[in-house]
């Protein structure tokens, strides 16, 4: 690996989802050089297949207050209130200013917000583009304005590998692409590298969402937590690893979720049956599962021409699969989704570490609580990317050096043996056996970010004696209120 000359920047930005891409035009607008790194192409993220949409206070009658109510309850007492309040406030103007930058949401003939409804949400607030393909629309929309941006400096295919500094702060990030080793030293660095759903086998996520930016931040020092509550998305085609998720966009359309025998198996579990938050329709479906059961999407009821209309991508997704989105039940299954855990951050999302930010779903931020409502993730990116920029400019960055480089590459991470394992014993059902056990083969692979990860999310797992959100202990199966908190992971080097 050879070593190639140092770049220099007022911000280092680190992945390319929307988080990432939000970020670096927020900086360029306010006249900084930015640095945009992402270790695939800029296409590559769970960002780019986003699907239902963006939730957003901006329908008459709705109100912030009615949002946070939502995102308070799905988040099974462990939201941030303050966090919530940002978030759910910061949406009209994210929308506006997206659309002020070439996103076109769905509209109707009449002008106004084609809203869907989704898991969780007490009524219609869920903007969408290109039908359910909101992800694609709105990333091609900011990598067009991003491609154009003389102040912005995209380096593809170029993955950060350590963290730059110097026990005190962060000066930039250690970076590999095209077979070269460099610095980028920057006044502020900002992690939005995603999630880690894709450390499971059965997973929505693609396959680069391992995790990287709360493993670097983490080794550097920087507090993590909340790494137990991973989110498990209901419905995703059944059978196989990787998993196409058939948005519950479609549930708030009309579609019905039914059992072998065509009985809608929701409506005895909750009052909103279909529409009850992802915790609830996946624990059902676990448990319809576990009982030799199957569940299936049923949208034979509905207009044919409008459901082809509305979900193009998903009709064409389950078309791949030999099944007609319309005209046959569609066998649905649990995958790994959405990771709510990650590098905890103020409301600026300030890491713990001078001149580091984390953004998107490498954060914690306190908004998603135990289990995210529907739909808040991608209006997160916005927000959250806006204020940490904002912040961090006027801040006026960290006063680091480097330190050394990373002296050794890590281990390759046994990747299909690893997603196996953590499927099959930190899946959506756990229990104190599997987790230790997960544990102990854990602690005997070499060390890579991939299974520091996993011993994080696997040993948050193990402490939290209880049933919470996205977190289901089979050995514990109530909610304790003396758990009611948030949890931070042990630092590195001591037993997690
Ligand atoms: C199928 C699917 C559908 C979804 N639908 C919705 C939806 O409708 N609404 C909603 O709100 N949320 C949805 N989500 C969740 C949402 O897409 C994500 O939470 C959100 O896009 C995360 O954005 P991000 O920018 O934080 O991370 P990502 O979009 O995952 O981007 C991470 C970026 O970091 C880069 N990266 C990773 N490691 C490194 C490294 N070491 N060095 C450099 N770069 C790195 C990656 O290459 C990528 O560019 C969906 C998720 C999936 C998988």
């Amino acid at each position: 690996m050879a070593s190639a000359t140092p770049v220099r920047t007022e911000v280092l930005v680190l992945g390319a989802g929307l988080a990432g891409l939000y970020a670096a035009l927020a900086a360029a607008r306010r006249g900084a050089d930015v640095v945009l790194a992402t270790k695939g192409s800029l296409q590559a993220s769970n960002s780019y297949m986003a699907q239902g949409g963006v939730a957003a206070v901006v329908a008459d009658g709705d109100s912030f207050a009615q949002h946070a109510a939502d995102t308070i309850a799905a988040g099974r007492g462990l939201c941030d209130p303050a966090a919530v309040d940002v978030l759910v406030q910061g949406g009209p103007e994210r929308i506006a200013d997206l659309e002020g930058l070439g996103v076109t949401f769905d509209r109707d003939p009449a002008g106004a917000y084609r809203l869907g409804r989704e898991g969780g949400h007490g009524r219609r607030r869920i903007l969408h583009a290109d039908g359910a393909a909101t992800g694609a629309a709105i990333a091609g929309a900011l990598i067009a304005r991003v491609a154009a941006n003389p102040r912005i400096h995209v380096l593809e295919h170029t993955a950060a590998l350590a963290l730059a500094t110097d026990g005190d702060g962060c000066a930039g990030a250690w970076l590999l692409g095209h077979d070269e080793l460099r610095l980028a030293r920057a006044r502020m660095t900002l992690l939005a590298t995603g999630g880690a759903c894709a450390l499971f086998h059965r997973t929505t996520n693609p396959p680069g969402a391992t995790g990287d930016g709360i493993a670097l931040a983490y080794r550097a020092g920087a507090t993590v937590r909340d790494m137990e509550f991973v989110q498990f998305h209901p419905t995703a085609l059944a059978g196989g690893g990787r998993a196409f998720l058939i948005s519950e966009a479609v549930r708030g359309e009309g579609a019905h979720l039914v059992d072998a025998a065509g009985c809608r198996f929701m409506a005895d579990a909750h009052p909103d049956a279909e529409l009850a938050p992802r915790d609830v329709v996946t624990r059902t479906i676990e448990a319809l599962v576990a009982d030799g059961g199957e569940a299936f999407l049923d949208l034979r009821h509905l207009d044919r021409d409008h459901v082809l209309d509305r979900f193009p991508n998903l009709a064409a997704g389950c078309r791949r699969a030999g099944l007609d989105l319309a005209a046959d039940r569609i066998p649905v299954a649990p995958a790994a989704h959405y990771l709510m855990g990650g590098i905890a951050t103020d409301l600026e999302g300030a890491t713990s570490i001078a001149g580091l930010y984390a953004v998107g779903e490498c954060a914690a931020t306190g908004v998603h609580g135990a289990n995210r409502l529907a739909s808040n993730s991608l209006l997160e990116c916005f927000v959250f990317s806006h204020r940490a920029i904002g912040h961090g400019l006027d801040a006026g960055g960290a006063v680091a050096e480097p330190g050394p480089p990373p002296v050794r590459p890590l281990a390759r991470a046994p990747l299909p043996e690893l997603r196996r394992h953590m499927w099959e014993l930190a899946g959506p059902v756990r229990d104190e056996e599997r987790l230790t056990s997960l544990l102990t083969w854990l602690g005997e692979r070499p060390d890579s970010n991939p299974v520091l990860v996993a011993r994080l999310i696997a040993a948050a797992a193990r402490r939290r004696t209880e049933s919470r959100g996205g977190h289901l202990r089979r050995d514990f199966p109530d909610t304790d209120r003396d758990q009611a908190r948030s949890t931070t992971c042990p630092p590195l080097h001591s037993t997690v």
